[in-house]
């Protein structure tokens, strides 16, 4: 399999460095503060986690569409879950759930040295795969499992992130939440809203805090091959 060239990467017209400048200037503008995750946000090539055909529009502040029903999340959102996991130092691992175009774990991968993402959709999974190799990203593990059980072996995470809401946090993904640790995560159901919370785990419990109101696609239930 190819690497890709520096051009692929830099892009041209609508997927050039200007008009990623031009995105950065809007995260900053939406309150996004953390340096290292606007600069990272600035490096990376977003237009190549989409399809082709949507490539002119992968710098707009926008969730698109990665086929099987799902989406990439918006650069926002990226950033602001970004800042906010790294708010408390840069973790050593992060467990993500919901890999689906790779986008988040990628840019996870850039600032914190172990990236394990989990996504239930094989297809997906398959293609992140192939991007990384091609990205020589080479410090993101991938599984295909259904993340509510989380990824036991390789815990306790001092950073988890969740990228698809639950109607309740998994009872897993606490566990798995090492002491000290911070977890990030949409909870509620697809009609009536969800909420950004941010847990972190202390010697005698959890500390749960309420943050933005958010949209992501639903957690679902069991590992499928589609
Ligand atoms: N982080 C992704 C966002 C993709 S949308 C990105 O940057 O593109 C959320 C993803 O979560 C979808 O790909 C969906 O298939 C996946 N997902 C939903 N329920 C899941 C579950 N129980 N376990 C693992 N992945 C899940």
């Amino acid at each position: 399999m190819l690497k890709f060239t520096e051009s692929h990467i830099q892009g041209i017209g609508m997927t050039s460095q200007r008009t990623r400048d031009r995105l950065v200037q809007r995260l900053r503008d939406k309150g996004i503060e953390n340096e290292q995750v606007l600069e990272v946000m600035r490096s990376m090539p977003r237009h190549l986690f989409v399809d082709e055909a949507l490539a002119q529009r992968a710098y707009e502040d926008d969730a698109l569409p990665i086929g099987h029903g799902q989406t990439i999340s918006q650069p926002f959102i990226v950033a602001r879950m970004t800042e906010i996991l790294l708010s408390r130092g840069i973790p050593d691992k992060v467990l993500e759930v919901g890999t689906g175009s790779g986008f988040q774990a990628a840019v996870l991968s850039r600032v914190v040295p172990q990236v394990y993402s989990v996504e239930r959709i094989v297809a997906l999974q398959i293609q992140a795969r192939e991007l990384f190799h091609k990205l020589n990203f080479n410090n993101i593990t991938l599984k295909h499992t259904d993340g509510s059980w989380g990824w036991p072996q390789n815990g306790p995470y001092p950073a988890i992130i969740v990228t698809a809401a639950p109607e309740q946090v998994p009872e897993a993904l606490l566990e798995q939440l090492a002491v000290g640790g911070i977890m990030i995560i949409p909870v509620g159901g697809q009609a009536g809203g969800q909420t950004l919370l941010q847990i972190t785990r202390q010697a005698d419990g959890y500390v749960e805090e309420k943050l933005d109101g958010v949209y992501f696609v639903p957690l679902l239930k069991g590992a499928v091959r589609q």
